[in-house]
């Protein structure tokens, strides 16, 4: 039966100061904070979310902030690498941005045929902005132009150490089949997938042993319409061994995780009930908002927090 996963969801990664998390992904590449809550695990620190314009699944990009979180080195069993897409010819004007500012312009690469920029964020995050035509869902009322706003994710790459058992698992799981490969980079597609289609399996940018901290992405989270679909996906990762959770209320969507062969964590994510359930579409990421069984420690855990203050 074909797997009902429709590519991927989210990438939740560990950063350093919450306030530099803000500057950088909302004020400099202009993603927008679709919402600003608690980690549900340690309530007394964030979890920020940043996404499209219009928050959709495929885009979302998430942060647990631990202040005083040392610079991460990726290794393997990780994820090494976040794409974007970009519109043809934004590649060039992010350079500009960046050199006017200052700041380091990135690598460019060349990658199954289409253009790319390899940036290392200030907390260690290895993200890619790629050329793709159609790109779309860009934010419009933040501090980037629309002509080189980032759109959807464009693919994620992994360093897996077993990476025949991963591939097995993105393809008999996960709906993903063999794309192309180039330069030992083996890339997956997800053809049910409108956006966040690619999936890629690469060691380039590792060498010699990761270091976990600020910039270490902590899983991927691929999509499923529903509930339903999401178990179905759970009895065929049963089905070949793999020890998922049980299904968990992450309050914006339901989660499945597992450890995959290969040392990465996958999560399953459902695409509803979305993000505009506790505050409104044009409010998302204005102001704290907490899942119930914290909604009775709100004065105390806000007075743990930083105010944070965003760049529009
Ligand atoms: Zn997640």
């Amino acid at each position: 039966m074909a797997s009902p996963v429709t590519g991927l969801h989210h990438v939740t990664a560990i950063t350093g100061a919450p306030q530099a998390n803000v500057d950088f992904y909302a004020g400099r590449l202009g993603l927008r904070l679709v919402k600003k809550t608690v980690n549900f695990d340690d309530p007394g620190t964030y979890h920020l979310y940043y996404a499209d314009g219009q928050a959709r699944p495929g885009s979302v990009l998430t942060f647990f902030p631990w202040a005083g979180a040392a610079p991460a080195r990726p290794g393997r069993g990780e994820t090494t690498a976040t794409a974007y897409d970009v519109a043809p010819g934004a590649i060039a004007r992010w350079q500009e941005i960046f050199a006017e500012a200052g700041e380091d312009v990135g690598e460019t690469f060349e990658r199954f045929g289409e253009s790319g920029l390899r940036l290392r964020a200030p907390d260690g995050l290895v993200v890619e902005l790629i050329e793709t035509d159609g790109v779309d869902g860009q934010w419009t009322d933040g501090p980037v132009p629309v002509e080189s706003a980032l759109g959807a994710f464009h693919s994620v790459t992994l360093c897996s150490r077993a990476p025949q058992e991963t591939a097995r698992v993105l393809t008999d799981a996960y709906g993903y089949r063999e794309h192309g490969q180039e330069d030992g980079r083996i890339r997956f597609v997800n053809d049910a997938a409108d956006r966040a289609r690619y999936v890629d399996l690469s060691c380039d940018a590792v060498d010699g042993a990761g270091r976990q901290g600020a910039g270490t992405v902590h899983h991927i989270a691929f999509r499923v319409p529903s509930d339903e679909a999401e178990m179905e996906v759970r009895e065929t990762l049963l089905g070949m061994g793999l020890q998922p959770t049980p299904q968990i209320d992450r309050q914006y969507f339901h989660s499945v995780y597992t450890r995959e062969p290969g040392g990465i964590l996958f999560e399953v994510a459902t695409d509803p009930p979305g993000f505009a359930t506790d505050e409104a579409e044009d409010e998302l990421g204005r102001s704290l908002q907490l899942p119930p069984q914290y909604e009775p420690q709100r004065d105390r855990i806000e007075a743990r927090l930083a105010p944070l203050s965003l760049p529009y």
